[in-house]
């Protein structure tokens, strides 16, 4: 930021915006928005927060500017002249918190998710703003020149009015305010005119703003209702008006998927309203599952007192929001005694169990929701079964998993899985890899497909580091089927293998070719059509879990040895052993071989370099066209 000193008038400074936030405007004005009339909704939003602020000050400030101004937003409008202005009695800025507030993005990467959004032609409702923070800067949709006076509630500030036509610069400069709180006036353009209309201005508020909890005038009106949602029994709540609160209080530019009103009495006595988002919040995405810093808005007796308080939910169920209002906190306590109250921890169990409940009940009721809601939580899910061992069975019971009796985003639970699997069948199998159609391709899915056995098809990420520490569901334990120790004696055995004296030397020689690479070559039963596979030792970790730690920076750890199965009735194999006999020495046995075991590991993904591959292809080929 450049500060240029005065320009003409002595106390007025002028500044420039960082580089960032003068495209970002240009974004939000010229390409971002489909309705203007949200500038209202943004602004009022602020002087709420600013009004919420003040009043949890006062709590325990006793020198605060103005104690005993009313807690109120007032819209003053000229339909002839066209201004617009807003005001509140909120906590004011500073010199300093109008420049860091007004003069720069809040939130880093804001810029770049708004260029690609853009880039991607996404049809945006321009509500998605206010979840970057820079809801403020959608006056420019409506106004070319924005004035903001404000006065910091803190004592002994100062006013200071902040000026910009949103083009690059703006000014500072100090004023005479004789009250604390914010005061934002605007010339409308032409085109925006509406909003100086009495009718249209009540209309806008009604809509998005119903619920705030301040009383918002509209000259000498006030057009909002101030109901406390949270506070009403289902029956009376209307979807349309819940909605519009989520919004409001989520910064979502979409609906919730669903809602939960709660009402407890007893040990601990609050009320809540929670939401499900629709979609995984940015944050989650972006930093994968960070959810550290959301929560629910904590009230108490009717006061909001924190905004994302995360002691109300355990960190997995962050991503839920809403609000929880409860009698039993004193209304003056600090973010520590909140943090370690038995009050505090008495509700995050109980709201726990009712959200779990909640989502088991759309997992019934309600199955397509309950199936968006795993499109885009299942990870959560996932994770909080190995953080809250309290839920765990509740968690498992919740988990969903493609397999090879689904159709692609079909799911079955463990439940049904262990009720339709064979009389015979003791253990629950996995596969897991990095996609459906790979998992599929995996030779060892074959004695599976041909016995008709269920296999879980895990290509979630996350899976590899959950699945296996279920251990078991139902007392049957789940196994990867990449476990060398799978009991395969039901297998039809659909073509004759070689005699036992012709694979001895077959199993040495291919022990011999891939020497320390690889822990052991056996006689697979698995195997139908492919000739080897690799599995992994009864101790062995899963090769998708190996993956995941490599990709995960975990370098230094030691790559656990595979076992190479050979499918004894394999025509190739037949060859091998013939070729053995013929002249052990053939040099191409051993490049077949060596062929054979790097084929598998492409096959997993695991090949770490493929032109000796492609080499040794070229050397197989050129034999076999040579024998003709
Ligand atoms: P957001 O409100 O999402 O953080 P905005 O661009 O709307 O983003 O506002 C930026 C910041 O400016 C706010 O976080 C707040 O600190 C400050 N601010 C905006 N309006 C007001 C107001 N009326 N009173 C006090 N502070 C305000």
């Amino acid at each position: 930021m450049s500060n240029n000193g005065n320009n003409g008038t002595l106390n007025v400074q002028e500044f420039e915006y960082k580089a960032e936030m003068k495209q970002l405007l240009d974004l939000i004005v010229h390409s971002l928005y489909t309705h203007p009339e949200i500038f209202l909704r943004e602004l009022v939003s602020n002087a709420s927060d600013a009004l919420s602020k003040v009043r949890f000050n006062a709590l325990t400030d006793q020198d605060i500017l103005d104690r005993e101004a009313e807690l109120a937003i007032k819209i003053t409008i000229n339909t002839e002249e066209r201004t617009f202005v807003i005001e509140d009695t909120g906590v004011g800025m500073t010199e300093e918190e109008l420049i860091a507030n007004l003069g720069t993005v809040a939130k880093s990467g804001t810029l770049g998710f708004m260029q690609s959004l853009k880039e991607q032609q996404k049809e945006l409702d321009g509500n998605l703003i206010g979840q970057f923070g820079v809801g403020f800067y959608s006056v420019f949709m409506v106004t070319d020149e924005v004035t903001v006076e404000t006065r910091s509630a803190k004592p002994g500030s100062e006013g200071y009015r902040w000026s910009s036509a949103g083009q690059g610069t703006y000014t500072i400069e100090k004023i005479d305010k004789a009250e604390r709180g914010t005061r934002i006036s605007f010339k409308l353009k032409e085109e925006s005119k509406e909003f100086a209309e009495e009718y249209r201005v009540e209309q806008i508020v009604k809509k998005y703003s119903n619920f705030v909890d301040f009383p918002i005038y509209l000259g000498e009106k006030q057009v909002n209702s101030i109901t406390a949602l949270w506070q009403r029994s289902k029956s009376e709540l209307k979807d349309e008006e819940v909605n519009e609160f989520y919004k409001f209080i989520a910064n979502d530019y979409q609906d919730p998927l669903d809602y939960l009103p709660v009402s407890v009495e007893g040990m601990v006595t609050f009320k809540a309203l929670l939401f499900l988002p629709k979609e995984a919040p940015m944050e989650m995405l972006y930093r994968q599952g960070e959810l550290e810093n959301r929560g629910p808005q904590l009230y108490v007796k009717k006061v909001m007192i924190q905004n994302e308080c995360r002691d109300l939910l355990p960190e997995y169920l962050r991503f839920i929001s809403g609000v929880v209002d409860t009698e039993d906190l004193s209304l003056n306590v600090s973010r520590e005694v909140v943090q370690s109250s038995p009050v505090m921890a008495k509700i995050r169990q109980i709201l726990t169990g009712k959200i779990l409940g909640w989502f088991e009940t759309l997992a019934t009721e309600q199955p397509e929701k309950f199936r968006t809601f795993y499109k885009a939580f299942g990870p959560i899910i996932k994770i909080g079964l190995n953080t809250d061992f309290t839920n765990r069975d509740k968690l498992i019971e919740l988990l969903r998993f493609e397999s090879t009796k689904t159709g692609v985003d079909e799911y079955v639970t463990l439940r049904e899985y262990t009720e339709r699997m064979g009389a015979d069948q003791k253990e629950i199998y996995y596969h897991s890899g990095s996609s459906r159609s790979q998992l599929l391709a995996h030779p060892n899915l074959e004695y599976f497909q041909d016995m008709g056995i269920e296999v879980l098809l895990l290509s979630d990420p996350v899976d590899v580091f959950v699945i296996p520490s279920i251990h078991e569901y139902d007392k049957k334990p789940l196994k990867s089927i990449e476990k060398a120790d799978i009991d395969f004696s039901q297998k039809k055995s659909n073509a004759e293998p070689i005699a036992e004296n012709l694979l001895a030397p077959v199993l040495k020689l291919f022990r011999e070719t891939l020497g320390e690479g690889i822990e052991d070559v056996i006689e697979s039963h698995r195997l139908v059509s492919s000739p080897v596979t690799l599995v992994s030792g009864k101790d062995g970790l899963d090769s998708q879990m190996e993956k995941m730690m490599k990709m995960m920076q975990q370098g230094n750890m030691p790559l656990g040895k595979r076992i190479l199965e050979v499918n004894t009735s394999h025509p190739i194999i037949r060859n091998l052993a013939g070729m053995i006999i013929a002249d052990e020495n053939n040099p191409l046995i051993r490049t077949a071989m060596k062929q054979l075991y790097e084929g598998a590991l492409l096959l997993e993904g695991s090949l770490d370099s493929t032109t000796s591959f492609l080499s040794r292809m070229n050397e197989l080929i050129e034999a076999a066209t040579l024998s003709r």
